[in-house]
């Protein structure tokens, strides 16, 4: 593999950075993308002065427009409390707006912005016509109860409404958001404009949501990775998988890992982990997660088997012996060190569910050892690509099977692989899919906002 120098040596680009850097000092999230992002387009504005000449770079890392708003919402103790929203509309020159709501007291504009950031390629690597977007707010949900998230979920739809639309802005699911809050965004917008468009993807199905959206993530992490291992004599058949998280990315990739021959033996969520020798069964996953809206702990009171062990913690299970690892729970949640004993421990395999899961240090501990490494903008696209795949069949009034909708996604998943591959065989880095995805990328919505002119 022809790897990159891990370093921004283009003036172009350094100069840019510099400008960034010191407008938004406190959006490190933001900045750790953008970086990883310049890193690998240093070939590309070196090769094509246009860019340059056209300001691409300087227009590409300012949000088209950023909506902040206040959320007000009572508790069903009658207490007012009132948390922020935002909608980061990024990039539209591809399509409309696209990319999920975040709802974590976590989430703030430097989070939004990477998340945003990140999407403009990702949407474009699936090969559908969407553009790039990320939206949120600081509210927890967790603890909660149902009549609580309802109208949280109405009152932040009662501003984002008028920014987004079926051909404008097309929100979706992210860490937690799920059906049900999707359910009550849906219900409000329709309210309030008399509409019933595709305005939001990842709906139930009986109001115009896709078979297999919900699995999308998860199912077309496992796609990508074992089109990419194919490539290097390896798949999943055999293999010790390591997964973090257990929200729906997480459960349907231990769906799928297991189903292509993988043993999954460990799953996370905030409070710690789960160990299970046997292998973990998603079933069980799906019952506590998204039935129960339970903690995985509570997986032991499942294990008949009695082999499972639960750990407190979180970075523990980057300790546990595995041959691949799926990291699919949030940004930066493997360092250098947790890559080091990953490594150590002989993974041979990184992909990405979450999104931005690996710190630049553990990236370059990947590819100083040869892992087989699947960047998030790649590995997880299937989600966003399924969630266009909603907007087609919103749009044509009419919906495809499971089977159907699956195919799309494994082929979506497969050309993002070999796209990525020769993006980076282009530009003379042949086997480094990190740098080939950013390229890939950023050429589709460079050409088009080079097309469009100096506009948006
Ligand atoms: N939140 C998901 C992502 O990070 C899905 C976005 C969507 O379906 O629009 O890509």
């Amino acid at each position: 593999m022809a790897s990159i120098k891990n370093e921004l040596s283009n003036k172009y680009l350094q100069g840019v950075y510099r400008d960034l850097k010191k407008r938004y000092p406190e959006q490190k999230e933001f900045l750790e993308a953008v970086m990883e992002v310049f890193i690998s387009l240093q070939p590309v504005v070196e090769a094509r002065p246009e860019i340059q000449k056209n300001a691409i770079i300087e227009r590409l890392v300012e949000p088209e427009r950023t909506i902040m708003f206040r959320v007000p919402w009572m508790d069903d103790k009658g207490k007012v409390h009132v948390n922020r929203g935002y909608r980061v509309q990024f990039n539209s020159a591809i399509g409309p707006y696209k990319g999920g709501l975040r709802l974590h007291p976590s989430v703030n504009l430097s989070i939004l912005k990477f998340l945003g950031f990140e999407q403009i390629f990702k949407n474009s690597l699936t090969t559908l016509p969407i553009g790039g977007g990320k939206g949120g707010s600081d509210f927890d949900p967790k603890g909660k109860s149902d009549n609580e998230i309802m109208r949280f979920c109405q009152s932040f739809m009662t501003e984002l409404y008028r920014h987004i639309g079926p051909d404008t802005d097309v929100p979706a699911g992210d860490i937690g958001t799920g059906g049900r809050e999707i359910g009550y965004m849906y219900g409000q917008y329709k309210r309030l404009r008399n509409e019933f468009t595709g305005v939001l993807t990842g709906k139930a199905i009986p109001a115009g949501g896709s078979l297999a959206r919900t699995e999308a993530t998860g199912f077309g992490l496992c796609y990508f990775m074992q089109e990419y291992m194919k490539d290097y004599k390896m798949s999943f058949k055999g293999k010790t998988v390591v997964i973090s998280g257990s929200g729906n990315v997480a459960i349907y990739a231990c769906q799928k890992a297991t189903e292509l021959g993988a043993k999954v033996v460990a799953v996370s969520d905030s409070n710690g982990y789960i160990y299970d020798p046997a292998g973990i069964d998603y079933r069980n996953l799906q019952l506590i997660k998204e039935q129960k809206r339970d903690r995985i702990k509570t997986y032991l009171n499942y294990d008949f088997g009695k082999k499972a062990q639960y750990f407190e913690g979180c970075k523990g299970i980057w300790t546990i012996k595995c041959d691949i690892a799926l990291p699919c729970a949030t940004q930066n949640e493997i360092d250098g060190e947790s890559a080091e004993i990953l490594v150590k421990n002989g993974c041979k395999a990184v992909g990405e569910g979450a999104n931005m899961p690996s710190t630049p240090e553990a990236i370059a501990v990947y590819k100083a050892n040869k892992v087989l490494f699947g960047p998030a903008k790649a590995a997880n696209a299937g989600g966003v690509a399924t969630s266009a795949l909603e907007m087609c069949q919103n749009s044509a009034r009419l919906s495809w099977t499971f089977e159907e909708v699956d195919k799309k996604l494994n082929d979506i998943m497969v050309t993002i692989y070999h796209n990525s591959a020769n993006a980076a065989k282009k530009y003379g880095f042949e086997g480094d899919i990190q740098v080939g995805a950013n390229i890939a990328g950023f050429e589709k919505v460079c050409d088009a906002m080079l097309w469009e002119g100096i506009s948006y």
